[in-house]
């Protein structure tokens, strides 16, 4: 009888933390000859170089004189790993001519962004992809120089499509499937290692948009997807999710299984693991995405699924973050005024201010921003004429805790306890909310409470 081989195949992404100094990334590869054949990785930058390309702009902005050395200093993070590390003269050579061209390009860009006076979106974008086009065509030249049939595709070559939205990129499933299953899945056979660069895609008119910063964890998401994969790992330097961050609770534990919105609320509030925005796609398809550590690759890391089996707490993890403020709207009748909540976010959003979260009541408005926005977010409402509010106050210092766990709010008592706790350690609540799943709880609090909150929750749910 004929058997029909199932093919598992796999999107692997490389973070750029994990990607950093030539003996760590020569170890990778290790890994990756090892374990990525016959699958796609999207990789990120090198470490700190999309830094690097960001800063240039402000630096090129201000004198083309800075020019010069931001090139070099790129090219010569490259062409440092490059020397080390890809052990051909062809090999060699074919990287270097195509990095000198692209940083030929890049430089022609810095200058154009000089004469102009202006880091307009669409040129912010162009420029902070190049990182991942460099670290891409580096991996593959590397592998190559060891024998291994590695290719990399960009982007634009593969369809990865996008909304158009610089900055903030939404990826088209659809029709970057359809590209993926006529450009991408030929190129799959079980020897070769495909490179694609996360971060960035192109919209129908040809434009480069990113998908915001840590975005290559939403690009490989969406890569999963297109190429219909089996599983999506993304590899980091550290095991996996935490019950909490360790740095401040030393029994933090890591957290074997996850629901992916336990995962999505993680991203969003605190734990900077993966990208928030991550999730959306894979959820869709319910395509297992596995956390693994580079520096201990045997371990089983966190697994994000459909269904995650209930801790018996309910609770998986207390999340943080730090550097949030509170922009306090204050009116009479917010319930009944329909499109006051509109004016005032539009405003934020047109101003650039990237809204956290809202809590409203019939009186107040409660907006939630990083803290180094609130001072621009409050000039901004005082310029909606004519005032629709009567005023506004602003709350700083703050940090966000979130309890993060799917069924929270089906069993009883789970708010009681954790609130219990903090109180008993003396922590003042400022605001409290739900997220914007059914799976976390989160309230604000001083900073300078953070470490005690955190550690008085831990503590009654994990111990
Ligand atoms: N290199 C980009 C960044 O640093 C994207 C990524 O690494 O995910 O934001
Ligand atoms: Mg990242």
């Amino acid at each position: 009888m004929a058997c029909v081989e199932r093919k598992i195949m796999k999107v692997i992404k490389i973070g750029g933390g994990c990607l950093h100094g030539k003996k760590t990334i020569a170890r990778i590869l290790d890994i990756v000859e090892e374990r990525a054949k016959g699958h796609i990785i999207v990789v990120s930058a090198l470490y700190g170089i999309t830094d690097m390309l960001i800063n240039g702009m402000n630096m090129a902005l201000e004198s083309d004189e800075n020019i010069p050395g931001i090139i070099s200093r790129l090219k010569a993070r490259h062409m440092l790993i490059a020397r080390y590390l890809i052990n051909n003269r062809k090999d060699y050579g074919d990287f270097n001519r195509d990095l000198n061209k692209n940083i030929g390009k890049l430089e022609r860009l810095y200058y154009g962004l000089n004469f102009t006076r202006e880091i307009s979106p669409r040129l912010h974008d162009i420029i902070s992809s190049f990182g991942e086009r460099f670290s891409a065509r580096l991996l593959t030249a590397i592998l190559r120089s060891r024998g291994i049939k590695a290719t990399c595709r960009m982007p634009h070559k593969i369809g990865m499509l996008t909304d158009g939205k610089f900055g903030d990129a939404t990826a088209d499933l659809k029709q970057t499937t359809r590209n993926f299953q006529q450009y991408i899945n030929p190129l799959l056979k079980k020897d070769v290692i495909l490179f694609i660069p996360g971060f960035y895609g192109v919209s129908k008119t040809g434009d480069i948009t990113t998908f915001g910063r840590g975005g290559s964890d939403y690009s490989a998401a969406v890569a999963a997807v297109a190429a219909k994969a089996t599983l999506l790992e993304i590899w980091k330097d550290v095991d996996g999710f935490m019950s909490a961050d360790p740095n401040l609770v030393s029994a933090a534990k890591l957290i074997p299984v996850l629901s992916y919105s336990e995962a999505a609320e993680l991203a969003y509030f605190g734990a900077s693991i993966l990208h928030p925005r991550a999730m959306e796609p894979v959820r869709r398809k319910k395509i297992k995405v596995e956390i693994k550590n580079t520096l201990n690759p045997d371990a089983p890391g966190s697994l994000i699924t459909a269904r995650s089996p209930r801790h018996k707490s309910i609770i998986k993890s207390v999340a943080h973050d730090t550097d949030i403020g509170i922009l306090k709207v204050h009116a009479s009748g917010v319930g009944a005024r329909p499109g006051i909540l509109s004016l005032v976010a539009g405003s934020l959003t047109d101003n650039g201010i990237n809204i956290k979260s809202v809590v409203t009541s019939q009186t107040c408005i409660s907006l939630l921003l990083a803290g180094s926005d609130l001072e621009v977010g409050r000039q901004a409402l005082k310029t909606i004429a004519p005032k629709p509010y009567r005023t506004i106050e602003t709350v700083d210092d703050l940090a966000l805790v979130s309890i993060v766990g799917e069924g929270l709010f089906q069993k009883k008592g789970i708010a009681a306890r954790c609130f219990t706790a903090v109180a008993k350690g003396g922590v003042n609540v400022e605001m409290i909310s739900f997220g914007p799943s059914r799976a976390a709880l989160y309230f604000l609090a001083k900073t300078k409470d953070l470490s005690r909150a955190v550690n008085v929750i831990h503590a009654t749910f994990f111990s």
